[in-house]
C-alpha cells in the first residue's frame, strides 16, 4: 500500500502534526533570547563606554592637577606647591589601568589607551621629573621653555584622550543602533513566526480533524447504520494504523453479527414451516434441505428410533446411500449408536486425527461429522449423522445445528402423537378395525371417487349368528376373544384395499372398492369358510363351539346411489339370510342364498 500520512499510527499523525509549531515556538524563543543577548551585550558596552569617559576625564583632570603643580614649582620654587603632584600622578596612572581594562575588549581603543600611558609617562620622566631636578639643583635653565614644553605634552595627551572618548562614544552609538535593529528585526520576525503558526495551527487543525475526527465520525455513523440493521456501513479505509485496525474489526464483527441474523431468520422459517409439516417424509425433506444450506454438509442421514422393536433405522439421506455398505439401512442395537446412549451430541472434527465414535457403523474416511440424538420431550426419537469439512464444528456451529434438530425432533414427536390420536379416534380398540365413525367417513369419500370413475363399490354386512346365547353361555369375556378373532379372520381373508370395520356390537362391514356385488360374493364365501373353521382358544378342557356368520352383499350403483342406501340394502340382505337360516350369502334385491 502507498504510504500515505493517514496510513501513519495515530501516535506518528500527533507527533507530525505537533512538531511544525513546536519548531516554529523553538525558533521564536530562540530570537528572544538573541535579541537579549543583543540588548544586554549594547547595554553592558553602553555602560563601559561611560565608565570610560569618566575614567579618561578623571586621568585627564589628574594629569592636569600634576602638571599645574609642576609649573607653580616652577615658577614659585615653593616646596608646598609641588606637594599634590605625587598623588596626582598615583591617581592618574590608576585612572589608565582602569581605562586600559575598560577598552581591554577593542583593539584600536586599547592601543590609544597604551600610547596615552606611553606619552603620560614620557612626559613625567622627560619633563615634570627633570624640571623638579633643576629646580631644587638651583642652577641656571629657561623655566618659559619648560613651561611651553608641558604645556605641548599636556595638549598631545588631551587630545588623544578626547579622540578616545569620541571613540567611545562613537562605540556607543554604534551598539544602541545596533541594538535596536536587531529588536526592530525581532519584532518583524516575531510577528511573522505568529502569523505563521496561526497558519500552521489552522492547517494543523484541519489535518487533525480529517485523520482522527473523520475516521471517529465515520465509525460512529457506522455503529448507528448497523444498530439499525443495515449491515454495510461505510467504513474508515482499513489502512495500516489504528483506524484500520478498528475498521477491520468493525467490519469482522458486522459480518459476524449479519451472519447471525441471517442464521436467525433461516432458523425461524425453518421452525414455522416445520411445524406446517403434514407428515414425517415431509418433516425428513425439510431438515435436510435446511442443513443442506445452513451446512453444505457431503451427507446427512437421519435416523428413526423404532423404539418398540428396539432399532434404528435411516428415516432420510441428503445423498442415497451406497449399495456395498451393509450395516445401512437399518442398525440393530440402538446402544451401538452413542448419541442415542448418552442423550448428547458426539463430535469429530478431524477424523483423521481425533478419537471416532465407538460405533459400528460406517464412518467417513475425512472430514468431520457430528452425531446428535434427537429428543423430544426428553425422549430419544432418533438421531442426526452429518458428515462435513474439516473443522466445521464451532461451539456456535453446534449450537445452531442442535436448535434446528430440536425443533425437527419436536415437530416429528407432534405429528406421531397427532397420528396416534387419530388412530385413536378412528379405531375400534376391542377388535382393531376401524370403526363406525371412520366407515362412514371412508366410504362417502370413496363413493364420491367411484361416482365419478364409474366404478361400482361391494359392501357386505356381517353378523355373528346366535352371538347373545354364545354370550350368555360363556361369559362376556370369551365373547370378546371371539369378536377378536373374527375381526382377524375377516381381515385375513380379504385384499388390502379392501376395508373391514365394526359397525356396532357383533356387527361388521366390508368395504371393496372397485368390486361389484358379484365379486363380493366371492369374498364373503371366502369369510363364511375361514370363520367355519376358525379356532379360539378355550379357558376349559371344553372347545368353544364353532360360530357362524350371516352376510348380506350389496354394491353401488346397483343397490344404491347413495351410501345409506347401500347400507341399507345389504342390511336386508343380511336379514335375508337370518331369515333363511343364517350362516350364509344374500345378495340384495334378488334376495337368493347362494350357499346354505
Ligand atoms: P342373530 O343370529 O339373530 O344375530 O342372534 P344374536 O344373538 O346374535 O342376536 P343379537 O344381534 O340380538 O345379539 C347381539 C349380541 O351381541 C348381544 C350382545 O350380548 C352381544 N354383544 C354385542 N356387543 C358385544 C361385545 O362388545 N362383547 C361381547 N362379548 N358381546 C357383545
Ligand atoms: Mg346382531
Ligand atoms: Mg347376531
Amino acid at each position: 500500500m502507498a504510504f500515505t500520512i493517514r496510513s501513519l499510527k495515530i501516535r506518528d499523525q500527533i507527533l507530525l502534526v505537533t512538531l511544525p509549531p513546536l519548531f516554529v515556538l523553538l525558533c521564536a524563543v530562540a530570537l528572544f533570547f538573541y535579541a537579549y543577548w543583543s540588548a544586554t551585550n549594547a547595554e553592558r558596552s553602553v555602560i563601559q563606554s561611560e565608565q570610560s569617559v569618566v575614567r579618561g576625564e578623571s586621568f585627564l583632570r589628574h594629569a592636569t592637577e600634576a602638571s599645574m603643580a609642576v609649573w607653580g614649582f616652577l615658577c614659585t620654587h615653593n616646596k608646598d606647591v609641588l606637594a599634590p603632584y605625587d598623588k596626582d600622578v598615583t591617581e592618574g596612572l590608576a585612572d589608565l589601568i582602569a581605562l586600559t581594562d575598560l577598552e581591554a575588549a577593542d583593539p584600536t581603543q586599547l592601543q590609544e589607551t597604551i600610547r596615552i600611558r606611553a606619552e603620560f609617562d614620557q612626559m613625567q620622566r622627560q619633563w615634570a621629573l627633570p624640571a623638579i631636578e633643576k629646580v631644587r639643583g638651583g642652577g641656571e635653565f629657561d623655566a618659559t621653555a619648560f613651561m611651553l614644553d608641558g604645556e605641548a605634552r599636556l595638549a598631545v595627551i588631551r587630545s588623544q584622550v578626547v579622540k578616545l572618548r569620541k571613540q567611545d562614544e562613537d562605540r556607543n552609538v554604534n551598539e544602541m543602533v545596533g541594538a535596536e535593529k536587531v529588536i526592530r528585526h525581532m519584532l518583524v520576525v516575531g510577528v511573522s513566526l505568529a502569523v505563521l503558526l496561526a497558519v500552521i495551527l489552522v492547517t494543523l487543525t484541519g489535518i487533525v480533524t480529517r485523520m482522527i475526527v473523520v475516521p471517529v465520525l465515520q465509525l460512529i455513523r457506522a455503529s448507528e447504520q448497523v444498530g439499525r440493521g443495515d449491515f454495510a456501513p461505510v467504513l474508515p479505509p482499513m489502512v495500516n494504523n489504528e483506524f484500520g485496525v478498528l475498521s477491520r474489526s468493525f467490519s469482522n464483527m458486522t459480518t459476524a453479527l449479519h451472519r447471525e441474523r441471517e442464521e436467525i431468520a433461516a432458523l425461524n422459517r425453518f421452525s414455522e414451516a416445520v411445524t406446517q409439516c403434514t407428515s414425517e417424509i415431509e418433516v425428513y425433506d425439510l431438515v435436510l434441505h435446511s442443513l443442506k444450506e445452513r451446512f453444505q454438509p457431503r451427507q446427512v442421514v437421519i435416523f428413526k428410533l423404532n423404539a418398540a422393536e428396539n432399532f434404528l433405522e435411516a428415516a432420510a439421506t441428503l445423498v442415497p446411500l451406497t449399495q456395498d455398505v451393509g450395516a445401512w439401512p437399518v442398525i440393530e442395537e440402538p446402544h451401538n449408536c452413542k448419541a442415542v446412549r448418552t442423550g448428547r451430541s458426539f463430535v469429530v472434527n478431524d477424523v483423521k486425527i481425533e478419537p471416532l465414535c465407538p460405533s459400528k457403523f460406517v464412518l467417513p474416511s475425512e472430514g468431520s461429522y457430528y452425531c446428535g440424538p434427537l429428543i423430544a420431550g426428553g425422549i430419544i426419537i432418533g438421531s442426526v449423522r452429518m458428515e462435513a469439512a474439516k473443522d466445521l464444528w464451532t461451539p456456535e456451529r453446534q449450537r445452531l445445528l442442535e436448535s434446528y434438530l430440536s425443533g425437527a425432533a419436536s415437530a416429528l414427536s407432534n405429528l406421531r402423537l397427532l397420528d396416534r390420536m387419530k388412530q385413536q379416534a378412528n379405531i375400534d380398540m376391542l377388535t382393531g378395525l376401524y370403526n363406525r365413525r371412520f366407515l362412514e367417513d371412508y366410504a362417502r369419500k370413496l363413493f364420491a371417487i367411484a361416482r365419478r370413475r364409474e366404478q361400482p363399490v361391494g359392501m357386505i354386512m356381517l353378523d355373528l349368528d346366535h352371538f347373545k346365547s354364545f354370550n350368555d353361555l360363556y361369559g362376556h369375556e370369551i365373547g370378546d376373544r371371539m369378536l377378536r378373532h373374527f375381526a382377524k379372520t375377516v381381515t385375513s381373508s380379504m385384499r388390502e384395499t379392501n376395508l373391514a370395520a365394526r359397525y356396532g356390537g357383533e356387527e361388521f362391514v366390508v368395504i371393496l372398492p372397485d368390486t361389484s356385488a358379484k365379486s363380493c360374493v366371492l369374498v364373503a364365501e371366502r369369510i363364511r369358510n375361514a370363520v367355519m373353521s376358525m379356532v379360539v382358544p378355550s379357558n376349559t378342557e371344553k372347545p368353544l363351539p364353532q360360530l357362524t356368520v350371516s352376510m348380506g352383499v350389496a354394491a353401488f350403483p346397483t343397490h344404491g346411489q347413495t351410501l345409506e342406501e347401500v347400507i341399507q340394502a345389504s342390511d336386508k340382505a343380511l336379514y335375508q339370510s337370518k331369515h333363511n337360516g343364517r350362516n350364509r350369502v344374500t345378495v340384495a334385491s334378488e334376495e337368493e342364498a347362494t350357499t346354505g
